[in-house]
This record gives C-alpha cells, sequence and structure tokens, in this order.
C-alpha cells in the first residue's frame, strides 16, 4: 500500500466517522449562541422556562398542557425550569447576588446537570470578594511572556521611518506583568445574611396561626395513652381524655416508644450538644457578626463536621456551633442532660480551638437536644400499623424542621382527604418490611 493511498483511505474513513457523528441524534444545540431545541423533552422544558421568563405566574407544577385534556402534576423536580429561569434573567440584568443564589438553588435540585453549578461558579468569580454591603472586589493579576505583536511593530516602522525588519527595535520587554481590578457597585446594598429562623419563635407562631384558624389548644400535657375503638380513637393525658375520629402523633423522639419493638428498632435517638463559645475580645466578636460571619456547615479534618451561625448576641452571649454525632444511641428518658467539662474541653479542642481562633475556651451555654435518625435520613409519615386511624408523622433526623409546612399539609389532606398529591412512598413504615 503506497502511501499516499493510505493517507486516502484514512481520510475516506475518518470521513465517514464525521459524517455518522454529524447525523448521531441531538437533543439539544447551540447555533451562534442560540439554544436550538430538537426533541419533544428539550421543546417542552424550553417552553416552560420562556413561559416563566415571560410571566412568572405561569410558575405550574400542575401542568394541564401534558397528559392533555386532564392535565398532570409534575413528577420531576420542576423548580428546577423555573429557578433557571429566574437566575438567567436577573443574570441578563446583571444582578449577579440574586442570580447566584437562584443558580445555586436550581443546582440544589439539578440531578445530572451541572450546568447551574457552572453558572454559580462563573459569576462568582465575577462578582469576587465582598468589601462592604456595598461594594465587591474581583482582582486578578497575571505573569506572561510578551510575544511580538506585528501592530506594534508596523507602528514603530513608521514611527522611526524604517523600512526593513531588522532594523526594528528588540521588545521592550519579553514578559508583561498585569493587575486587573474589579469593582462592582451594590447601591441597594448587598443582601444580609439570612439564612436561619429561631425555632421557638416559629412555633409560637404556627400554634397563634393554628389557634386563630379555630384550633383548641390542650399545651402542658403529657398523652399517656391512645387506643383505637371502632370508628374513633382514644387519647388519655394526664389532664383529661378526649375522643376524635382521627389522631396525628408527632412526638419526635418519644415516637419509638408508641411503636411495637420491632419498629421503633428502626429509629436511632441520639444525643446532640449545642455550644456557644465567648470570643477572646469584643473585637474578634465583631468577625463573628452577620455582616462578616455566615450560616455554614464545615467538613473538618476532624471525626464529625460542625455547623454553626453567625454571632447575634453580644461577648457574652458567645458565639453558637455544634457537631453532630451518629454513634451513641440514647433514648428520651435515659439521656443526659448534662454537658461536663471534660466533654466542653474535648470540643473546644477538637472543633474549636483549631478551626476559630478568636474563640476562646469559655463556654458560656450548652443544651442537649436529640435526633431521631430513620434509615437514610428519611421521613416517617404512615398510618400507625395497629390503627388505621392514627397517623405517624416523624419529621426527624436532624434536618425536619424547615419541612414543617408541607409534612403539615400532608397529615392534613391525609386526614381529610385521605391521600395526598405529594409523593410520600419513601415514608412509609412498609419500607422496613
Ligand atoms: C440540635 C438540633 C438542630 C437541628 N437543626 C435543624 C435545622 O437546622 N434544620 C431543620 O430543618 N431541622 C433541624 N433539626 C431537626 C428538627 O428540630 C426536627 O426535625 C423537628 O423538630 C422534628 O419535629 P417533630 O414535631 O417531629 O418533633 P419534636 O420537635 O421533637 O416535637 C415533638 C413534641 O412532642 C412532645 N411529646 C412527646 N411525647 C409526648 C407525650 N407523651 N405527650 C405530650 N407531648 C409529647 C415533645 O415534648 C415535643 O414537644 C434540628 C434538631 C436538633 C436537635
Amino acid at each position: 500500500m503506497t502511501p499516499a493511498f493510505r493517507l486516502t483511505l484514512i481520510w475516506i474513513v475518518g470521513s465517514m466517522l464525521a459524517f455518522i457523528f454529524a447525523m448521531n441524534y441531538l437533543p439539544a444545540s447551540l447555533v451562534d449562541g442560540h439554544y436550538i431545541p430538537v426533541s419533544n423533552d428539550s421543546f417542552y422544558h424550553a417552553r416552560r422556562i420562556l413561559d416563566t421568563a415571560a410571566n412568572p405566574a405561569a410558575f405550574y407544577e400542575f401542568d394541564n398542557r401534558i397528559n392533555y385534556p386532564e392535565g398532570s402534576w409534575i413528577v420531576w423536580p420542576w423548580g428546577y425550569d423555573y429557578l433557571m429561569a429566574q437566575a438567567n434573567v436577573h443574570r441578563q440584568r446583571q444582578e449577579n447576588v440574586p442570580a447566584m443564589i437562584a443558580f445555586a438553588r436550581a443546582n440544589e435540585s439539578a440531578g445530572e446537570d451541572q450546568t447551574a453549578e457552572q453558572a454559580q461558579y462563573e459569576i462568582a468569580a465575577e462578582e469576587g470578594r465582598k468589601i462592604n454591603d456595598k461594594v465587591s472586589l474581583s482582582s486578578s493579576a497575571s505573569f506572561a511572556p510578551v510575544f511580538e505583536d506585528i501592530n506594534i511593530y508596523v507602528l514603530d516602522a513608521k514611527l522611526l521611518n524604517l523600512a526593513a525588519s531588522q532594523q526594528l527595535p528588540p521588545p521592550r520587554s519579553s514578559f508583561e506583568s498585569r493587575a486587573v481590578e474589579n469593582y462592582r457597585l451594590h447601591f441597594d446594598g448587598l443582601p444580609t445574611v439570612s439564612g436561619f429562623v429561631r425555632p421557638e419563635r416559629c412555633v409560637q407562631a404556627q400554634l397563634q396561626t393554628a389557634a386563630a384558624l379555630g384550633a383548641d389548644l390542650a399545651l402542658r400535657e403529657t398523652v399517656v395513652s391512645f387506643t383505637q375503638d371502632g370508628s374513633s380513637v382514644t387519647v388519655r393525658t394526664d389532664k383529661d381524655t378526649y375522643r376524635a375520629s382521627q389522631l396525628i402523633v408527632a412526638a419526635g423522639a418519644w415516637l419509638p416508644g408508641m411503636l411495637k419493638p420491632d419498629l421503633a428498632s428502626r429509629f436511632m435517638v441520639t444525643r446532640q450538644v449545642l455550644y456557644w463559645f465567648r470570643a477572646r475580645s469584643e473585637d474578634a466578636h465583631a468577625l463573628f457578626s452577620p455582616e462578616r460571619f455566615p450560616v455554614y456547615i464545615w467538613q473538618l479534618p476532624a471525626p464529625q463536621s460542625i455547623y454553626g451561625f453567625p454571632a447575634t448576641g453580644g461577648l457574652e452571649d458567645g458565639v453558637k456551633l455544634a457537631t453532630e454525632q451518629y454513634d451513641v444511641a440514647t433514648t428520651p428518658e435515659s439521656v443526659s442532660r448534662t454537658v461536663g467539662p471534660d466533654e466542653v474541653r474535648e470540643m473546644y479542642e477538637t472543633y474549636v480551638e483549631p478551626f476559630f481562633p478568636g474563640l476562646s475556651p469559655v463556654c458560656v451555654r450548652h443544651k442537649v437536644c436529640l435526633y431521631t435518625w430513620v434509615d437514610g435520613a428519611r421521613f416517617i409519615i404512615d398510618r400507625h400499623p395497629d390503627f388505621q386511624r392514627v397517623i405517624v408523622a416523624s419529621p426527624c433526623s436532624g434536618h425536619g424542621f424547615k419541612f414543617a409546612p408541607v409534612i403539615g399539609e400532608i397529615v392534613a389532606d391525609l386526614v381529610t382527604r385521605g391521600a395526598t398529591r405529594h409523593d410520600i412512598s419513601r415514608f412509609r413504615l412498609a419500607r422496613f418490611g
């Protein structure tokens, strides 16, 4: 085979492969920066995004245009399209901070898709570091070889009236150093730190709302027992006896004690300790103020990760932080509610001192609380296996508080309609067999 024939053969095979790849089906493509949806799926999602960008009120979880004419609830992370649309609108308006927040939220529900994450990084790089509540700064510096620029040479030649290139002077410098500072001004101010609620006040607000809507609150009563007889449930407390057609039990760490031992054994109650350490000085305390210090979860090079909050009080109120432990099980009855000096010292030496030099070993406050954990950190929302008129709801596992509104909606649906539009199959007790 001659070299020319071999090259021709390679060219023919290469062209065929290129042709096959070109014919390959793609669900969407970008042409001149314009998104061209190709498949049904791509058209559908593009339409949802455009509808939402044009009119945020068009944001829908129930779509009457699929499974027409009945319509259907959307089962995938349906907020993704909306958040991406919202984020891109902010980005086009150069509203970097809301764009980053919307991309971060979209990224949460994105699954495999990395578009939101990528966009978030790009905007964060543009935005740079926050200097104060109105200014952020992004700096970059480079030091690189300079290559002869033909335009400069032509200009040089003209200025110096030179004809031959050999007569041109050598480059003025062989390296270029460049420093760029971009300032972004936020005339309305950057958003203040958000991201935590005060649970006691939330519970208070929820109770007040329930009472305003007609609920009878029976506070500071301990349920001693509940039984189902025929079409009603009887609840006995240390103060009274109540009858109802249905009962919802949301007893947190006490719930396992209300189930049979084989089901109860699927729950693990763990002791958690929260600490408030005092800063070393007023200046050090100021570094933990909400304007400068975030709400965070930090995977340290230590056995457990920690989480914490900015300081919301004065020096003597300390700075709150805690770990999460899942190794030692306990019960609400047997848990130790005291925190000894050795435990405080160990916490300080392992998790505080090496990572927060501004915090002193003085622990101004500590508190013990309980996590209720089930396999996979999931919730339990189901009918009690022994009493069909009793619903057990355990938004447990250390992350349930924020879901109170939707869990409330679900149990209300179950009580009033016998079913809910939310998919709660993963939260059934039956999954334990
Ligand atoms: C330290 C810590 C940090 C957390 N951080 C977060 C967070 O950042 N975000 C988040 O979303 N979630 C968080 N959680 C989890 C959240 O607090 C729980 O998921 C949520 O409180 C569970 O709600 P619940 O109603 O099921 O149980 P609980 O809030 O435990 O309420 C159960 C109630 O039932 C009462 N009770 C029990 N038995 C009886 C009885 N026999 N008679 C009468 N009353 C009874 C108890 O007194 C209690 O008031 C955290 C939990 C802890 C402990």
